[in-house]
């Protein structure tokens, strides 16, 4: 594939870059995958005026309109998706199947904003003999969504959905590691909407600080790390602005004793090492009850060593590199403090092509046996392909080890028992709980409202929660 070159997009144009970052291929080191043009502060100025012009149309704009406009672009971005399915894959290090099917779910999360538009946003009216009283949603304004990269296209319209069916204009930053490919189909997307209502920056924290210390941002929603969370809270606090943050987990998976194994394992080693272990709620630990630790723990790694690893355009693969140097050396790290400290790490899986592998940041699927429940490598978020594999002798030993983090953004219960697995689940400290798998069903996508406790985040998004997110309330009191 020929290397291309991304500019800005502010008010429906393309804008040369102050400067460009190169991107490289995560899975070839030699490979350059194309340019990305860096905006400067007068820039992110120019993207935050361009999207509060359009507020002013775009709110008033009828309702089944702003809708309509949303089914439009759900169906451009299913028609897109194999087009950019293999720049993405290039620039990110995902799977090319994985990135195909990503767009297409985005598409998914843009129709379901679509179809609940209409209801959420009808004003509710009560009235008695003396009052009337009113309330109405308006829109906030100009939202500004910062989304990291393992998942751009759905991490990003996850915000642009909502915030657009309501009313408000948008400028999104992608992360520098995952921006090329979003930001051709958010170019394509915006084509269909009035100039302005979608802008698109580029750069890192230098860009993020000017967005989310602007006196015109009103809203700032934020996909990534609990570091850069904390920097955005203090910076919006100056202009009081809303903040909704989708952080990082550490989720655990609790197999209860009665679970079939080879029902369980395979579903467990796909929901810990899809996208190498990189997405917000992969299972991150599991705990297996000691009596049947070692039947499940070689169940789990027949499962893991079927893992293929290679380039994510490599038709064989079924795992990628990791997307960035940085978080290649932490997990690096991560696992050799957990040899360092005695504890037997497994490197399993096939390597598929040796030449790739020294040129990319390429790891095997690892499982840790027999960790300490505090060590590090169980009470961290590796967010790579390693999973820690702890032994719990009761219950609510299991229970009392899931909540000891400070992250709670999913968590799973796997048992053969309805009753006993809910009863499990409605005692662990997460947004979202699943039963039987780590993902959610097309049910689960449209009506879980998606999102962590504790440090894993502020506020959800997807169904009507999420689109409440986007939303002033104002009430009328009519005296009669
Ligand atoms: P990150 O926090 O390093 O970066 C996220 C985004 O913030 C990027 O676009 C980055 O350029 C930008 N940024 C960096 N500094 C900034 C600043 N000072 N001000 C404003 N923006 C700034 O995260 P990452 O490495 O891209 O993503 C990995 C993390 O994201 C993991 O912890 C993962 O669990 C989490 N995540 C959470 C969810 C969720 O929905 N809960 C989804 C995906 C990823």
């Amino acid at each position: 594939m020929a290397s291309i070159r991304v500019e800005l997009f502010i008010n429906n144009q393309d804008v040369p870059g102050r400067s460009y970052l190169v991107v490289k291929d995560p899975g070839r080191l030699s490979d350059r995958v194309g340019e990305l043009a860096q905006a400067d502060g007068s820039q992110v100025d120019e993207a935050v005026r361009a999207a509060h012009r359009a507020f002013h149309t775009w709110r008033d704009t009828p309702l089944p309109q702003r809708v309509a406009l949303l089914q439009a672009a759900a169906a451009l971005l299913d028609a897109q998706a194999s087009t950019v399915a293999e720049l993405m894959a290039l620039e990110s290090g995902m799977l090319i199947a994985t990135c195909r099917q990503e767009v297409h779910t985005a598409a998914h999360i843009v129709r379901d904003n679509a179809g609940m538009a209409i209801d959420f946003l009808t004003p509710q009216v009560i009235e008695d003999d003396t009052s009337w009283v009113g309330i109405e949603k308006r829109p906030m304004g100009v939202v500004a969504g910062i989304v990291s990269w393992n998942a751009p296209v759905v991490l990003t319209m996850r915000k642009l959905a909502p915030a657009l069916a309501c009313g408000n204009t948008i400028v999104i930053k992608p992360s520098p590691s995952a921006a090329l490919g979003l930001s051709l189909l958010l170019r394509r997307f915006a084509a269909l909407f009035p100039s302005g209502v979608i802008n698109v920056v580029h750069g890192d924290a230098d860009v993020g600080t000017a967005l989310t210390t602007h006196p015109l941002v009103r809203k700032v929603s934020f996909t990534g790390g609990g570091k850069v969370a904390s920097a955005i809270m203090r910076n919006a606090a100056e202009t009081m602005k809303n903040v909704q943050f989708e952080l990082g987990g550490n989720d655990p998976a609790i197999v209860l004793d009665d679970a079939d194994p080879d029902e369980v394992m395979p579903r467990i080693a796909q929901a810990a090492f899809r996208r190498a272990g990189q997405f917000c709620f992969a299972i991150k630990r599991v705990y297996l009850p000691a009596s049947r630790y070692d039947l499940f723990f070689d169940r789990l790694r027949a499962e893991v060593d079927r893992l293929q690893v290679g380039h994510p355009l490599d038709k064989r693969a079924n795992m990628g590199p990791m997307n960035n140097r940085a978080q290649w050396q932490f997990v690096k790290d991560l696992v050799q403090r957990t040899r360092d400290a005695g504890t037997e790490v497994l490197e399993l899986g096939e390597v598929l092509d040796a030449e790739d592998w020294s040129q990319g940041y390429y790891l095997r699927p690892m499982l840790v046996r027999h960790p300490e429940p505090n060590a590090d490598i169980v009470l961290v978020e590796q967010f790579g392909p390693v999973l820690p594999v702890v032994a719990y002798r009761h219950e609510s030993e299991a229970i009392r080890m899931a909540n000891q983090t400070e992250l709670g953004l999913g968590s799973s219960v796997w048992s053969r028992d309805r009753e006993r697995a809910l009863a499990v689940a409605r005692q662990l400290e997460s947004g979202m709980g699943f039963i039987n798998q780590a993902a959610a069903s097309r049910l689960g996508q449209r009506h879980m409202p998606f999102g962590g406790v504790k440090q894993s985040g502020i506020g959800r998004e997807s169904s009507e929660v999420g689109m409440a997110e986007y939303v002033e309330y104002q009430a009328i009191n009519y005296s009669k």
